[in-house]
């Protein structure tokens, strides 16, 4: 048996191949066309990229009238495949208040968030949304875990992603999910 001599899956060079010069010359001709035609990148981080209601920025809490719309049902914790989220619930003092929990406090750790927006789907009050933030930096691991006076954000800033959800996203199921001001009912007192 004769001794095979070398690679025989390489690509075989044409004669202009074996040159070279010819294509460089037409590596050069490639990259001029593309000199005159538009900038499509996006020169982030120099100038910021403005994300749609679409994106799956952080989590935030959605708030109505300086209160967070939450009724500490944990749902989003259970649901939160890294476990990111976690809570205590409180009564609400305030008999006339006509809700009677609330998260007294509310922590996310950013180092652990996916992204998934998982938490945004099992919330049965439309509190915890997606917001379009993405840029942000951490000076320590402590840094990365938000608490209310980072996650509270006023619902007038987040109703590109609201409108979004009611109509991308709740149309299908109905009433039951039409997370409107008036279904904002859980844990209300005295719910008849
Ligand atoms: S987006 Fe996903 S990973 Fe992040 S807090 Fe929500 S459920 Fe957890
Ligand atoms: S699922 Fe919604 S209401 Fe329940 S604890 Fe999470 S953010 Fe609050």
């Amino acid at each position: 048996m004769g001794i095979q001599r070398g690679n025989p899956s390489e690509r075989k060079l044409s004669f202009s191949g074996k040159l070279y010069l010819p294509e460089i010359a037409k590596g050069m001709m490639f990259t001029l066309q593309h000199i005159f035609r538009p900038n499509v990148a996006s020169k982030y981080p120099e100038v910021p990229i403005t994300m749609g209601p679409e994106f799956r920025g952080r989590p935030v809490l959605v708030a109505e009238e300086g209160k967070e719309r939450c009724v500490a049902c944990g749902l989003c914790a259970r649901a939160c495949p890294p476990l990111a989220i976690s809570m205590q619930a409180a009564q609400i003092p305030d008999t006339t208040d006509p809700k009677e929990r609330y998260p007294s406090w509310f922590e996310i750790d950013m180092l652990r968030c996916i992204y998934c927006g998982f938490c945004e789907d099992v919330c049965p009050e439309e509190a915890i949304v997606m917001s379009t933030e993405y840029d942000y930096i951490f000076k320590d691991r402590k840094d990365a875990i938000m608490g209310k006076d980072r996650l509270i954000v006023d619902k007038a800033r987040l109703k590109a992603r609201l409108d979004f959800l009611a109509t991308r996203r709740n149309g299908q199921f109905g009433k039951q999910y039409n997370f409107q001001e008036e279904n904002n009912t859980h844990t209300y007192r005295n719910k008849g």
